[in-house]
């Protein structure tokens, strides 16, 4: 009897709250979808770029020509040679670095190892695309090519592993689409708000809204030290001929 007693129970309570389901079903029937539909504000138009073709909106700052959008570092003219619609370090002529600055920012920038293997591990094909010149995107050949795993290309170096290594061979042209949140700083100097980045490389989503430690350092762990809103790209000049050619960015 008392089994019974409670199957009873729980049929009941089971059909009201069908019932009420039943009725709240009705109810969203009788809201008018209009309630629900938002028409401002009305997003910019923009259009977007065919094949290798900026967006309307971004700031191209290498088309094939002309280095006129980066100095170096050391001061002065890039050292960096241009042929074939493209830009290759020069060795020892030290990284480059955009003549404007940049907070957050979606950034796309193609990049080529030497076709020509030479050295292995960090010695191949390693450059870098410092945003705000501190926090490095690893350019590395890492195609066949064994180093440590959060220094190999798209990586945050020394900071994240890629989820996915999808390098192409070396010699072939590759795509980084980088999303970049800056840092925010107090007034005496701490985080308020870290930086975050995701980063596709090849069509391929390798970092995914990661938060970054600090400043890229080869030697122990990284931090924050605190710097202007806008910060210019750099390029690093690491002793290896890497090309570049196609870079955009778009102000976020
Ligand atoms: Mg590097």
């Amino acid at each position: 009897m008392r089994a019974e007693g409670i199957a009873k129970r729980i049929s009941f309570a089971a059909a009201a709250l069908l019932s009420a389901l039943g009725a709240h079903a009705q109810a969203q029937t009788q809201i008018d979808p209009k309630l629900t539909e938002v028409w401002e504000p009305v997003p910019r138009v923009v259009t977007p770029g065919r094949g290798s073709e900026a967006p309307s909106d971004a700031l191209v700052l290498f088309a094939g020509k002309d280095l006129s959008q980066w100095e170096s570092i050391k001061g002065g003219p890039v050292k960096w040679t241009i042929a074939d619609a493209a830009f290759t370090v020069a060795r020892g002529t030290g990284d480059i670095r955009s003549k404007r600055a940049f907070g957050d920012c979606q950034l796309h920038i193609e990049w080529r190892a030497p076709a020509e293997v030479a050295g292995e591990g960090q010695e191949r094909g390693n450059s870098g695309v410092f945003l705000q010149g501190r926090y490095e995107v690893q350019v590395l050949d890492s195609y066949n090519n064994a180093t440590y795993l959060n220094g190999q290309a798209a990586s945050i170096y020394k900071q994240y592993i890629p989820l996915v290594n999808a390098s192409r061979k070396p010699g072939e042209w590759q795509t980084y689409d980088i999303f970049f949140r800056a840092p925010r700083f107090s007034e005496d100097g701490t985080v308020d708000q870290p930086a975050y980045i995701t980063i596709v490389h090849n069509g391929v989503l390798v970092q995914d809204h990661v938060q970054i430690k600090g400043s890229t350092v080869n030697r122990g762990p990284p931090s924050y030290a605190k710097h202007d809103a806008k910060e210019p790209l750099v390029l690093q000049d690491h002793d290896t001929p890497v090309s570049y050619r196609n870079i955009w960015i778009r102000e976020l």
